[in-house]
C-alpha cells in the first residue's frame, strides 16, 4: 500500500494490514499522527491509478470544530472568532 502524504509526497510506511470481518482496514497510528487525524475527522477516500488515497478533510476549524467564517492559515483552517483571540 502507498500512502500520500500532504497531497503529493509519497511515502511508503511498510506497514501491511489485513481486511477484518467487516470490510475495514485501520490506519497506522504513525499516519494519523503525521497527519494530524483525530477521532471524528472525515477522509476522503480515492482510487487513483489502482492505489488507494486518503486525504484528510479539513473544513472546520481546528480548534473549535466551527464550519463558519474559515480562513486558512498554514495549511489549517481556522474560523475568524479563534483568529480574533489569537
Ligand atoms: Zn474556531
Amino acid at each position: 500500500m502507498v500512502y500520500y502524504v500532504n497531497g503529493g509526497c509519497m511515502k511508503s510506511l511498510g506497514i501491511v494490514r489485513s481486511l477484518d470481518k467487516e470490510g475495514r482496514y485501520s490506519i497506522p497510528k504513525e499516519l494519523t499522527r503525521i497527519l494530524d487525524i483525530e477521532t471524528g475527522d472525515k477522509l476522503r477516500i480515492k482510487l487513483v491509478n489502482g492505489d488507494i488515497t486518503i486525504v484528510k478533510v479539513e473544513e472546520m476549524c481546528s480548534f473549535c470544530k466551527s464550519t463558519e467564517n474559515l480562513v486558512e492559515i498554514h495549511h489549517k483552517k481556522i474560523c475568524k472568532l479563534c483568529l480574533n483571540e489569537f
